[in-house]
């Protein structure tokens, strides 16, 4: 390794099966291993060290939460309230702001979806991953999609019109693209937004692992994020926003724990979260948020910030070195108007299929990462995408080395062939 991750992370030596044969070992030898060059990370980040041993020390002590009086319980209890707070504090909650532990980002939007007021109308970029698109095409009001410009200023020029032409009830945004790693400027599109008098989710399930985030000091009313994207295991996420909307709109999962009374014809329902969270949580998914949450904190916006522009910049830059390769960005002017974006790369060799070399780069070369079309259709059409892409993201345990490894994969794919 070139350089040393940022934290402790499970699993970061693991070495992967290769087919290219080791000639000096005779025949009948086993396969030769490689140490995975993991840049997959947008998909999902593996555990952080300090989540798997917070996760281990935890699950001896789970019990029934909420409901039972046993010590355990309470314990248990006191785990999840304090992984609620750890989410809220981590994502800059004010203090009336409600924290619902969801299983992800989907689940989050969803939920929200559920709860835009009557007839309500949402507006988005036609950038959205399916998961900050689909929720709002089919909940009542639907949404309106608004093509991307080619500069960041024409964007939020467009975007200010759009907001004048119509009573939308809410903006649904992403913090950073799972495509490009690019973004708006946040506190811009909440100003613009609020002056129209809309309401705004950030979907942070790519923003939040690269960047810190305050829902207080960037003004925007929601925010959803997914914990296998944040170093944690899967099954855990959360929405966390303006309780208003949350407190009235209808329970996403009716069943116990959400009601405070029930007859035979009538329901009383909880306030959020409680109203929201039906049936028995995920308390060590939650937990190990709690902790995933609290250990990026640690590391620190400047470090991460840091880690993520000197690999991207060395991503980019190798590949753009490569004849046959094409980058892929929304707008020329991003870096200028919003800084560096998130370490998520995605590039295409025209003429090639993505998943062919996705494949070769994992059996030859020990490099895992995404092919296809990222759950972002309609920006990979209008990028000319239609038959898909290959996405190189980086995390916490990404190292030059493994950069490079993409890179001379890819080089060799181009000069040989599969
Ligand atoms: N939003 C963005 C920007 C994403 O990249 C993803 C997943 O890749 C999602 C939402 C959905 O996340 P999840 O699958 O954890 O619900």
């Amino acid at each position: 390794m070139s350089t040393s991750p940022l934290a402790p992370i499970v699993g970061l030596d693991s070495r992967v099966p290769i087919v290219t044969p080791d000639t000096s070992a005779g025949a009948g030898a086993a396969p030769r291993t490689v140490r995975y060059a993991n840049l997959d990370y947008a998909a999902s980040a593996p555990a952080l060290a300090a989540v798997a041993e917070a996760v281990t020390r935890a699950l001896p002590l789970y019990a029934s939460v909420h409901r039972g009086a046993g010590y355990l319980s309470q314990v248990s209890t006191a785990l999840y309230e304090a992984s609620r707070t750890a989410i809220g504090t981590f994502v800059g909650a004010r203090t009336d702001d409600v924290v619902v532990i969801t299983r992800n980002t989907t689940d989050a939007l969803n939920l929200l979806a559920g709860c835009v007021p009557e007839g309500g109308t949402v507006l988005v970029l036609d950038l959205e991953h399916h998961a900050n698109l689909l929720p709002w095409q089919r909940s009542a009001g639907g949404a309106d999609v608004l093509a991307l410009r080619p500069t960041v200023a024409e964007t939020l020029r467009t975007l200010t019109s759009a907001l004048a032409t119509r009573n939308y009830t809410l903006l649904a945004v992403t913090g950073a693209s799972n495509v490009t790693g690019e973004a708006l400027p946040i506190d811009d599109v909440v100003e613009l937004a609020h002056a129209a008098g809309v309401r705004v989710v950030v979907d942070g399930a790519q923003l939040l692992p690269h960047r810190a985030f305050s829902l207080a000091s960037s003004g925007a009313d929601y925010v959803t994020l997914s914990g296998h994207k944040l170093y944690a295991p899967y099954g855990a996420g959360a929405l966390v926003g303006r309780r208003d909307w949350l407190d009235a709109g209808r329970p996403y999962l009716a069943g116990g724990g959400a009601v405070t009374n029930v007859t035979a014809s009538s329901t009383t329902w909880e306030p959020a979260p409680q109203r929201h969270e039906g049936g028995s949580p995920n308390v060590i998914g939650a937990l190990a948020l709690g902790v995933a949450a609290r250990e990026l904190t640690a590391i620190g916006d400047d470090a991460l910030r840091a880690h993520d522009a000197e690999l991207r910049t060395r991503l980019v830059a190798g590949l753009e070195e490569l004849d046959g390769v094409r980058t892929v960005a929304l707008w020329s002017d991003s870096a200028e108007a919003v800084g560096e974006p998130v370490g998520v790369v995605t590039f295409a060799l025209p003429g090639h299929d993505p998943g062919l070399v996705a494949a070769y780069l994992s059996a030859e070369h020990g490099v895992g990462v995404r092919d296809g079309r990222f759950c972002a259709h309609p920006l990979l059409s209008r990028l000319d995408l239609d038959a898909g892409a290959l996405r190189a993201s980086i995390g916490l345990g990404t190292t030059a080395d493994d950069v490079d490894r993409l890179l001379a994969g890819v080089r060799a794919y181009l000069d040989e062939g599969p």
